[in-house]
């Protein structure tokens, strides 16, 4: 793509001209939102906000400038996701660093968070755990609206711990959150009992992989999405390990696909026979979360 000047023009083009021609550009590579993209590259090139970029619009842009937009917005074209471009994703109303081997926190996961902010409405000391926390944007956020929750953050991926712990600092949580490197709950054997457990687990079967959008596929990690043949894995053995850990009046909210939340509820059911389960939906209608209830 060419963002110089044609040899007829003399004059450097203007930030709402460059604004606009990659827009064009990355619309024409198949990316969904091109304008808004653009502004967020182009803002994130010149560190400027999207308030500040429409307030400079009309001024050119200066070569150096423009030699740090051209590779952001190829690497874009080229269908990396625009969070690994930033590095930053917004998730509940905050600000998390995500990376190569994290997933990127998606909307519909926000009701996973309001769903354990009613389960822990309490001004009392409560004790949760968000089991392969990746980001660790589930466990953070929850923490961020309650300040008596004491929360773990439990990931089997030394790169995604290293990353939560950013984000955990990054928020100002040490003191109340802390990251383990471990499978499931299994590095918290003896600190429990929980009162809320969380998990956005990886539920991608193997053939829906194959039909993931190639931005998804590509580049965000395997191990954060892929829930073995029947997308069920995670559940087989987390659910098991996080019977052991949870309180006895304890809540467990997971993240699932519509089409297995029904499977999901039989496994949870064999955790806990006695528990009560509901089903949640996002706000494009799909049956999102599984809640167990110990009551
Ligand atoms: N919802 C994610 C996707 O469709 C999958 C998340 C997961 O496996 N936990 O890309």
């Amino acid at each position: 793509m060419s963002l110089d000047p044609s040899p007829s023009e003399s004059r450097s083009r203007s930030l709402l001209e460059i604004v606009r021609r990659s827009a064009t550009y990355l619309g024409g590579h198949g990316v969904a939102n091109p304008r808004l993209e653009a502004e967020l590259l182009i803002g994130h090139c010149l560190n400027l906000s999207r308030l500040e970029l429409y307030l400079q619009f009309d001024r050119p842009l200066q070569e150096v400038e423009l030699s740090a937009i051209r590779p952001v917005l190829h690497r874009r074209a080229a269908g990396a996701p625009l969070a690994h471009i930033s590095g930053r994703r917004e998730f509940y109303g905050l600000d998390f660093e995500v990376g190569q081997s994290v997933l990127i926190p998606r909307p519909e996961t926000e009701l996973l968070v309001e769903l354990a902010l009613q389960a822990v409405a309490g001004p009392l000391p409560t004790r949760i755990a968000d089991l392969g926390c990746g980001s660790g944007c589930l466990g953070i956020a929850i923490a961020h609206h309650r300040p008596g929750a004491l929360v773990d953050l439990v990931d089997l991926s030394e790169d995604a711990a290293t990353i939560a712990r950013r984000n955990v600092a990054h928020h100002g949580l040490q003191d109340r959150v802390r990251v383990w490197v471990g499978n499931w709950a299994e590095p918290l054997s003896g600190r429990g009992p929980y009162d809320l457990i969380v998990s956005n687990p990886p539920y991608v079967t193997g053939s829906e992989w194959a039909e993931l959008d190639p931005g998804v596929r590509g580049h965000e990690p395997r191990l954060a999405l892929l829930g073995g043949e029947d997308g069920l894995m995670s559940y087989r053995q987390l659910l098991p390990q996080a019977a052991r850990v949870l309180g006895p009046h304890g809540v467990v909210l997971l993240e699932c696909d519509q089409r297995r939340i029904s499977a999901v509820r039989g496994l949870a059911r064999d955790a806990w026979p006695a528990a009560s389960t509901g089903v949640h939906r996002d706000l494009s209608g799909r049956e999102r979360v599984l809640e167990v209830r110990l009551e």
